[in-house]
């Protein structure tokens, strides 16, 4: 059986108003990224592939950055590869998926901005993706959701009990994936991809199972979330 995974430090973090990328914030000491690319350097992961965006850290690129403070400094030896991101998540997605060899049977796509992902969760993932070719970390909604029209105003009120917020890592079969990411990739009318299991709802016909993941597992948006991502590092030390 083996493993790859993909972690995503390709975006550019609009939404954060910092002039680092928000994956290369500091966090209890250490850049964002420090804490996915550990989680699965001690998983059982056969290895890692990083992708980065084309910008500058501390006057050097991000590629750069990452071997000499990240990978280097902490021996995070199952980064195999180290590629450029595209303009979109799933272009650089797609990316990282073209340079995983075909020996690969499973592969773990995970946001490089969510730090409070745990080794416990990423095994969890890795069992539920054996057992079913496609699944994602997700947690059941606590608030009510609206859908709303372009004005603001509710237009409807989807029934709470049957919606599931959506984490990484996403799982699936390495090459159930690349098939459904090329046919996605050449559809001309493709609306706003948001995950990968999106891929492979709409261009594949595996169903995608929620694996039961925890509320800690943030992603790293805006900068009230740095703070709340420190307690939790924090609670964990
Ligand atoms: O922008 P968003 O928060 O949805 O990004 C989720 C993850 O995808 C982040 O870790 C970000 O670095 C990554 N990403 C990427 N390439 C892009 C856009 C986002 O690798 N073009």
């Amino acid at each position: 059986m083996k493993i790859s995974a993909i972690v995503l430090a390709g975006g550019k973090g609009s939404r954060m108003n910092s002039d680092i990328q928000k994956q290369y914030l500091p966090l209890c000491g250490k850049p964002v990224l420090y804490y996915a690319l550990q989680a699965f350097q001690h998983s059982s992961v056969d290895e890692i592939i990083l992708v980065v965006g084309n910008g500058m850290i501390e006057n050097i690129s991000e590629e750069e950055y990452c071997k000499k403070e990240l990978i280097d400094k902490y021996y995070f030896n199952k980064v195999k590869h180290i590629i450029m991101g595209g303009s979109e998540r799933y272009n650089s997605v797609m990316n990282g998926l073209k340079v995983i060899h075909n020996e690969m049977d499973y592969v773990l796509i995970h946001d490089g901005a969510r730090p409070c992902i745990t080794v416990e969760l990423i095994e969890r993932c890795i069992r539920d993706v054996i057992a079913y070719k496609a699944c994602v970390a997700a947690v059941p909604v606590k608030d009510t959701i609206k859908v709303v029209d372009s004005k603001d105003y509710a237009v409807s009120t989807p029934d709470r009990s049957t919606l599931w917020q959506i984490q990484t890592p996403q799982c699936f079969e390495y090459n159930m994936i690349l098939r459904a990411y090329y046919d996605m990739i050449a559809d001309k009318e493709k609306s706003n991809i948001t995950d990968d299991a999106m891929v492979v709802e709409k261009y594949s016909r595996n169903k995608v199972k929620m694996t039961h993941s925890n509320y800690k597992n943030i992603k790293i948006t805006t900068p009230e979330d740095l703070q709340i991502a420190k307690a939790f590092l924090f609670q964990s030390i």
